[in-house]
């Protein structure tokens, strides 16, 4: 007879399940209600809509807004607001949602990947001004994850060459920047509702502006250049139909009256998770800037990979092997490596704005090293605002304890 040794069975240092939120409920269920009971379920009837503008300004008293049906209809609007010409180039950032460029290119004009800070994952205010050409006309700030771009040196590039700012709020409802709100410092400010954002109406969005100029070109973009103020047709430009209807600005405005308190739940767990990794060998947890409010749409860290004795895979498999739910590369590669831009197949196997000489862009030959590397050694963590502290702690240190146990 021998005795087989087993394994020991060892419970795993996250060993509860991740806490989820509760993203409907009662304030959703009322609104809804009041609704079905509407004649119209039109945007420009309805007390929806108005209430959802009522509660956005609350949060952020833009002159101008217009509710719309994504983030991606946001930033496009914006961008024909701007009157952007074929060939005119908006700096961005490659480490991106697609609808942040998708704009850009149906108004015929040149998305310029420029390289990011490696510790915030936003754009360099050095590499904005290195892709500063004379065609450009506007810098994207994209706040990545929640952390906010440095809109001060921004604004100040901005304002040098007279460029236009969007800020690009999708990932970063209530994130700050010097105390401010992103999305009231730039021309622009854009925010999604879809299902994966802070707040969500399934899908939708709102584009705005504090700007004279750009502001009545708001509905006019999003709602097919018609005058619904005057309820004539005869359109001057070509403008599509991105309006956002009752039923969605219902759930919109009833989730604006939580965004305090989700945003104030994952500054908090983001930035206990960042502290309790401050000091991890072999770890690079996301850095704010001093002053800055990072709300922590996820938590993306970076492993010093010539520390470890692992792959970034294999240190993804080790930490879900401890109960942590952790995932690989937030993209598979920098937006400008995607197909649709190798190929310039951007309008039927064609791109027209190169056709015509409007520009000589060749996205083969893009490259954005420090961007490339982040994708390379990233990790990331979901954050929200059910997590409690417990948890929080627990997810450290499954995190310190894969560390340890892979360090050279
Ligand atoms: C989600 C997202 C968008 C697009 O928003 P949709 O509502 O999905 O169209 C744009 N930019 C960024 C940074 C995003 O995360």
């Amino acid at each position: 007879m021998s005795i087989t040794a087993q394994p020991p069975v060892l419970k795993p240092i996250v060993d509860e399940p991740q806490p989820q939120q509760a993203r409907w409920g009662e304030a959703e269920l009322t609104r809804l209600e009041a609704m079905v009971k509407q004649r119209s379920l039109f945007y420009w009837k309805g007390p929806q809509t108005e209430d959802l503008l009522g509660e956005f300004r609350r949060h952020y008293p833009l002159k101008q807004v217009f509710p719309c049906s994504s983030g991606t209809a946001a930033l496009h609007i914006a961008i024909a607001a701007l009157r952007l010409k074929p060939g005119e180039e908006v700096i961005v950032s490659p480490i991106t949602d697609m609808g942040s460029v998708i704009g850009i290119l149906y108004q015929q004009g040149v998305p310029v990947f420029a390289d990011l800070d490696p510790r915030t994952y936003n754009l360099t205010p050095d590499n904005i001004r290195a892709a500063i050409t004379p065609k450009t006309r506007a810098i994207m700030a994209i706040h990545l994850a929640g952390n906010a771009c440095d809109m001060t040196a921004i604004m100040a590039i901005a304002k040098a060459h007279n460029l236009v700012v969007i800020e690009d709020c999708a990932q970063s409802w209530g994130s700050r920047h010097q105390g401010t709100l992103v999305g009231l410092m730039g021309d622009f400010g854009c925010y999604s509702f879809n299902d994966f954002k802070h707040v969500s109406c399934g899908d939708g969005g709102m584009v705005g502006t504090n700007r004279d100029d750009f502001g009545a070109g708001l509905s006019k973009w999003g709602d097919k250049c018609y005058d619904r103020v005057a309820g004539t047709r005869d359109p001057a430009e070509l403008a599509p139909n991105y309006r956002m209807s009752e039923p969605l600005a219902a759930i919109g405005a009833a989730q604006l009256t939580k965004l305090d308190s989700i945003v104030s739940r994952r500054v908090h767990n983001g930035t206990r998770l960042a502290g309790l990794l401050a000091d991890l060998p072999g770890v690079l947890p996301p850095v704010t800037r001093s002053g800055d409010t990072h709300s922590y749409w996820f938590f993306l860290f970076r492993l010093e990979l010539d520390a470890l004795k692992c792959t970034r895979d294999e240190f993804v498999e080790a930490l879900r092997a401890q109960g942590a739910n952790a995932n690989g590369a937030y993209l598979p590669c920098p937006v400008y490596r995607y197909k649709v831009f190798q190929n310039h197949n951007f309008f039927g196997g064609t791109w027209p704005a190169r056709l015509m000489g409007a520009t000589t862009m060749d996205y083969t030959k893009v490259d954005c090293p420090v961007a490339e590397a982040i994708l390379q050694d990233c990790v990331v963590l979901p954050l929200n605002e059910a997590m409690t502290d417990s948890y929080i702690d627990k997810v450290a240190q499954a995190v310190r304890h894969v560390a340890n146990n892979h360090r050279k």
